[in-house]
């Protein structure tokens, strides 16, 4: 099948921190597969910034080098990639000084979208934004692209937005959770909101409870840094998993419009219940085949968790009653980021059957092999009666998508043609991320308490006893970790 691409407007892409790790990581290699689908148009510009004095050659070397390094097949193309290096300038700026402002004016160009990528510390986003409006290098319609964290707590997040709305217009204003930009979390709205099946299930009469899990298998050497002072709840829940938990929850938006899927997600935030703090359970890995975490980020007396399970509820006449249980750890059995939703037992048997090992369960998996199960029971085949098994049908995206040109479009490439296109349907909105703050904030205070020391997990586990026993209690059980 052809692929399906659908044109820009001619932009200059400015990128603050174009020599960061997540320029060279993540942006170039999004931005050349964008180019080699075409989505670039012709006079499309990427220019860097940063505090490197560098010139466009110099810029180009190491944008080859990241694309070599981070690129996916396409940098095997030798003539794509210099053709897309063609493309890249480079301005040595002091974002907090006045270096550099001066030339960057100079090279913009009217009449094309202006997107500004602050691929910065956040302390360095109020600076920016400043100095982009008093000198004039933002306008009207131009955007601002802001990266996680977001704030460390509501008032450093408010702190934030008050700083970016300063100069710029909520309308402008891009705030990236990647998670927002994978296939499979576009996937669950159109599973939701594009059938007749599932929708008419969706609440508490139908559902018995609903998982939520992000298991990563990396620990966080190389960033204790800023880990030991952050910690899964900040890093992961606050954003990640609370996006997922918005889209598996909110009520159908009137159309598919930025503001109006944002306006279901906020009320579903709002109507979060504050959890209990039996209701959180917190871990930290164990010294196993790598090192521990307090040896990983070299505090020996560390109680920042690196895994945290959460039973939390909804307010809402849909949700009253069904629990959400979220889970997200480091150096877990597998990497897998899935959404589980377990519907309810039967009310009656008739085949004898243990209602209760028998349940519809539909999974979204977001990684490995995106894609959607749902667990059918069934009669086992062959003689010997009215046996029933449970039998997934599964839809796994990979396998369509090699039929598609377009395949495996990444969350950074989606993420930014929108910002070019001006769609901030997949973008956190002010509003929300302070209202995620305000959640997140008693759960914080609640673990920073002094009895509550992580529990000791070993690597390649599913995390500390506890969180099992999290469900256990309920007679509940988590869904396997695979990957
Ligand atoms: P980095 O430290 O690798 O890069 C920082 C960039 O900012 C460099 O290009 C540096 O030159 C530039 N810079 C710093 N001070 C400057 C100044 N005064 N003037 C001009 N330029 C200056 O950081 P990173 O890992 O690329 O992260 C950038 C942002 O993205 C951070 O907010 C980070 O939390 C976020 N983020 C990073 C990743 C990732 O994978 N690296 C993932 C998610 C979010």
């Amino acid at each position: 099948m052809a692929s399906r691409i659908i044109p820009v407007d001619t932009f200059d892409l400015v990128i603050f921190g174009g020599t960061g790790d997540l320029a060279r990581r993540k942006i170039l290699p999004s931005l050349l597969r964008r180019f080699r689908a075409g989505q670039m148009p012709p006079g499309a510009r990427i220019i860097a910034c940063a505090r490197a004095a560098l010139d466009d050659a110099g810029y180009r070397d190491l944008a080859a080098r990241s694309i070599a390094e981070f690129g996916g097949a396409e940098r095997e193309d030798a003539d794509l990639v210099a053709a897309f290096l063609d493309r890249l300038h480079y301005i040595a700026v002091d974002v907090t000084g006045d270096g550099g402002w001066a030339e960057l004016a100079a090279i913009m160009r009217p009449d094309v979208v202006r997107a500004f990528y602050f691929s910065v510390r956040p302390e360095l986003f109020g600076p920016i934004a400043e100095r982009l409006h008093l000198r004039d290098i933002a306008e009207d319609e131009s955007r601002i692209v802001v990266e996680k964290p977001f704030g460390r707590d509501l008032a450093s997040a408010q702190g934030l937005n008050a700083s970016l709305a300063a100069h710029f217009e909520e309308r402008q204003i891009y705030r990236i959770d990647h998670y927002l930009g994978k296939e499979t979390v576009q996937n669950l709205m159109a599973v939701r909101f594009a059938n007749m099946l599932f929708e008419p299930l969706w609440n508490n009469h139908y559902i018995d409870h609903i998982q939520i899990t992000v298991a990563e298998t990396v620990g966080v050497a190389g960033r204790g840094n800023y880990y030991d002072g952050t910690g899964a709840i900040r890093d992961m829940v606050q954003n990640h998993l609370m996006q997922l938990l918005c889209l598996t929850a909110m009520e159908p938006p009137a159309q598919f419009e930025a503001d109006m899927v944002r306006d279901e997600k906020l009320k579903v935030i709002r109507a979060l219940r504050p959890v209990a703090p039996e209701d959180i359970v917190l871990g930290q890995y164990a010294a196993g085949a790598d090192p521990s975490y307090r040896d990983d980020v070299a505090n020996p007396e560390s109680s920042t968790e690196s895994f945290v399970a959460l039973r939390c509820t909804i307010g809402t006449w849909r949700w009253a009653g069904v629990p959400f249980y979220l889970r997200t750890g480091k150096r877990m059995k597998a990497r897998s980021s899935e959404i589980t939703v377990v519907f309810q037992q039967l009310g009656h048997r008739i085949f004898g059957e243990d209602l209760a090992s028998h349940r519809n369960v539909l999974s979204i998996r977001l990684q490995p092999n995106d894609g959607i199960d749902l667990r059918v029971t069934v009669k086992e085949r062959g003689p010997g009666g009215m046996r029933l098994v449970d039998m997934p049908l599964d839809l796994t995206f990979a396998d369509m998508e090699a039929d598609q040109g377009e395949a495996g479009v990444d969350a950074y490439e989606r993420l930014i043609m929108d910002v070019i296109r001006g769609d901030q349907t997949l973008f956190m909105r002010g509003d929300e991320v302070e209202a995620a703050w305000a959640w997140t904030d008693p759960i914080v205070a609640i673990c920073a308490g002094h009895d509550r020391i992580p529990q000791f997990y070993e690597q390649g586990s599913n995390g500390p006893d506890d969180a099992l026993m999290l469900l256990h209690r309920e007679g509940r059980r988590w869904r396997e970790i695979k990957g």
